[in-house]
């Protein structure tokens, strides 16, 4: 085994010198979630498989080990446009990055030769079939390749929902680099593409780490369907000026809903597969440049972007399946921050959808069985929707995941959005004998118009007015009533037959429920008009900031993009505006302290942002340097910190508060991890600190004392200086957690003792 200077890290260790890096670079305080065992398998030479969901967080695992360790990190990325934005985003950070591709000029193309041959690059982004290519290998041969980073790497398998055949090359990189160790990544494996990307990359005892694909930071509300324009209208309104997709069914609606949006003043650009690609290029363009807030698209939009700070996107009409609606809502909020997802559900869509996919099926030729699994999975989609079952619960267990928190805090059925109706029972029967009353031989329309007493000339004519149903739900309003009988039809009450003209028939469920014998449930359409109140009006729901220098900034923002040739979210995340307009830093040191601004940034754009923060605080008469203050009704009241100035100021004091009190309470390691984010590697840093600080003097809550005693005896036999000689010391049978704890609180006694 070669020996270098990080020889001695293991997974569980990350050294301090590390996290000033990342302060410096990235203006980041923490590592979030299974950043640290990914970067700590990195750091130590392992290879590793890294399955995490969009906006956790991967490119960091591979960048931020890049940058720390030097020599040249290669990453493989399956599109240009990818590799363009990580190379920007690297650069913007100050970090020497490039990628080589076809659409280079030769003399770019020249100046990366260049700096390779200087061996000035840290990150160098390259497709699959290059990095194997003999020429290629030459032109990196005089830098030193520890890691190879392999994005998406799930295009290398074929049961994997985007194979790509040029990934298959991989396979060689173990041959043409055989001192690097491999780095994996992927959004989306199930167990079987996992498997096969072990295999095709040939990782050596990988590190394999999965997160939770959850993802906390997206609210899902599935809504029944009314006025379609009025609810994506009140989406709209509630993110005035903050990116969002819309996403309807076919390409003439569309059309519609762009135009009238537009006519009421929205800043939208429509995009779907029949626009020419110059339109759709430039409707993207205009997406990501922030001169259009929203994209009024086909599902055909959405690949390939990569605009993280997507506050929202509307389902006009039900996915096709859970996969699909998985992977366009989780287009939302790919920064992490709070964003949300709005379904408009209704029965008729649902029908309509199975319509349309049978049809397209039947004439492409498809066997029966995949007709069959396509109707299950709608029907599966659609039993998603009117389940008022916790959404994020409901996700995570249709993948196959087990979700233990008992509310979500954003979900619509969480945070009661919808009620139940108190005597659906009543309504139910109603409902089915005016169906029987008509002799089962009409459709909703119909029943709806009888049931409230419409005066049509078809009622008359059948003299249907004379039926003791009529009218009998008058004050229903009909776009309540309908939704119901589609609730009744989702909930196979009853059936609806019939292709052209479909008509709603009685069946024995329908039966039960006539004689009371079950019940069904039905919930209000009408929803709430507090909905509001239930989050922060503003886009991060952890702290309140000042709206108007938000806007400000923005502004500020999209033109530093502008002059630059950058995307806005290369320049700053909404995080770094959100903290700004909350704090108000006046110097550069406060700068600093915002998550998202390191060094670079400060150097860059520090003067016209604090330029542009002064002038608006003189204006506003408002003063600077606050501290980050948390809004009452966030989620994180519990992390409620004690930050006074801002030099102090910042997301790590307040994680470190939390923490502290839970710790406090003695509360296992685990459950702290669960209840604060953070990951073991930093609840134990912060434990150790606390214990060197004197702010927690005992560890028998977390260590058995013959665990304690252990470690002690070993440190006094190897010395400790290093972790890894008392981790084989002891059969690497403790943890380097459980270590570190044990040697900060004895380095605290012995301390106390001798003072
Ligand atoms: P993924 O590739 O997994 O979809 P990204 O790597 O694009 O996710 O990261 C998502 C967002 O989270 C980015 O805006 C990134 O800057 C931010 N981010 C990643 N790690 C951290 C961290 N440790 N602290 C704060 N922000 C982070
Ligand atoms: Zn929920």
């Amino acid at each position: 085994m070669p020996t270098t200077d990080t020889d001695f890290m293991d997974t569980a260790s990350i050294p301090d010198s590390f996290y000033s890096m990342l302060k410096e670079v990235w203006g980041f305080e923490e590592l979030r979630g299974m950043q640290s065992d990914a970067i700590a398998a990195n750091l130590a030479g392992h290879d590793s498989l890294v399955v995490m969901p969009t906006g956790g967080g991967k490119s960091l695992c591979y960048q931020a080990p890049a940058v720390f360790r030097g020599g040249l990190t290669l990453v493989v990325s399956p599109l240009i446009a990818l590799m363009k934005d990580q190379v920007d985003s690297l650069e913007s950070c100050g970090v020497p990055a490039a990628r080589i591709d076809s659409s280079l000029a030769l003399d770019e193309k020249r100046r990366i030769v260049d700096r390779l041959a200087n061996r000035q690059l840290k990150l160098l982004f390259v497709s699959p079939e290059r990095l194997v290519d003999p020429g290629f290998v030459k032109l990196v041969q005089g830098n030193t390749i520890h890691t190879i980073a392999v994005d998406e790497a799930h295009c290398v398998s074929q049961w994997g929902h985007d194979f790509r055949p040029e990934y298959r090359q991989l396979a060689q990189i173990r041959k043409v680099f055989p001192e690097a160790s491999i780095h994996a990544f992927t959004a989306t494996a199930t167990p079987k593409v996992r498997q096969d990307i072990v295999e095709q990359l040939q990782l050596r005892s990988p590190k394999v780490l999965v997160s939770s694909f959850d993802r906390p930071n997206l609210t899902y509300r599935i809504l029944p369907q009314s006025d379609i324009v009025d609810q994506v209208r009140e989406v709209l309104d509630r993110y005035r000026g903050q990116g969002g997709i819309v996403y309807c069914l076919r390409r003439t609606d569309v059309e519609s809903l762009c135009q009238i949006l537009g006519v009421h003043g929205y800043s939208v650009v429509p995009y779907h597969a029949g626009l020419s690609a110059d339109e759709r290029k430039r409707a993207q363009d205009a997406f990501i440049n922030e001169t259009a807030d929203v994209v009024v698209a086909t599902v055909a939009f959405g690949m390939g972007i990569d605009r993280p700070d997507v506050r929202f996107v509307v389902h006009t009409c039900m996915p096709k399946t859970i996969e699909h609606y998985q992977q366009e809502t989780g287009r939302a909020g790919r920064d992490g921050e709070p964003a949300e997802c709005v379904l408009l559900f209704s029965m008729g869509d649902m029908i309509a959808l199975k319509r349309m996919t049978e049809r397209s099926l039947i004439e492409a030729g498809a066997p029966e069985a995949l007709i069959e699994a396509q109707r299950t999975q709608l029907e599966e989609m659609a039993r998603y929707c009117r389940t008022p079952v916790c959404r994020h619960r409901a996700l995570a267990e249709y993948f196959g995941e087990s979700y233990t928190a008992p509310n979500c805090q954003a979900c619509d059925v969480c945070l009661g959005d919808t009620d139940s109706v108190e005597n659906a029972k009543q309504v139910a029967q109603k409902i089915l004998s005016c169906i029987s009353r008509v002799g089962e031989k009409f459709g909703v329309n119909y029943i709806v118009d009888v049931l409230t007493g419409s005066s049509t000339a078809d009622i008359e004519r059948r003299n249907h007015h004379s039926l003791s149903t009529y009218g009998l739900m008058k004050e229903t309003p009909k776009r309540q009533l309908k939704d119901w009988i589609y609730q009744l039809i989702g909930q196979g009450a009853v059936t609806l037959e019939g292709d052209q003209y479909p008509i709603l028939k009685l069946n024995a469920a329908s039966r039960e429920i006539l004689f009371g014998a079950a019940e069904p449930r039905l919930i209000q359409s009408a929803v709430k008009n507090d909905r509001r109140t239930t989050r922060s009006p503003s886009a991060m729901n952890d702290f309140e900031y000042d709206r108007k220098l938000f806007e400000a900034l923005r502004t500020l923002r999209r033109n530093l993009a502008a002059e630059r040739q950058l995307p806005p979210y290369i320049i700053l995340s909404d995080r770094s505006l959100a903290e700004l307009s909350a704090c108000r830093p006046s110097t550069r040191e406060g700068l600093l302290a915002i998550s998202g601004i390191g060094q670079a940034k400060v150097d860059a754009y520090g003067e016209v942002v604090l330029a542009a923060i002064a002038s608006y605080c003189q204006d506003a008469g408002v003063s600077f340097d606050q501290p980050l203050p948390i809004a009452a009704s966030s989620r994180e009241t519990s992390l409620r910190g004690s930050r006074s100035a801002i030099g102090g100021s910042s997301v790590a004091a307040r994680n470190r508060e939390a923490v502290r009190k839970c710790l406090d309470q003695g509360m296992p390691l685990a459950d702290v991890s669960a209840k604060t984010q953070l990951s073991n590697g930093t609840i134990t840093k912060y434990l150790a600190e606390f214990l060197e600080s004197g702010e927690i003097h005992q560890i028998d809550a977390w260590i058995p004392n013959a665990t304690q005693i252990q470690v002690l005896e070993a440190a006094n036999r190897v010395g400790r200086e290093r972790l890894k000689p008392i981790f084989e010391e002891l059969q690497q049978q403790i943890p380097y957690d459980d270590i570190r704890i044990v040697l900060a609180w004895d380095q605290a006694q012995s301390r106390v003792a001798s003072e």
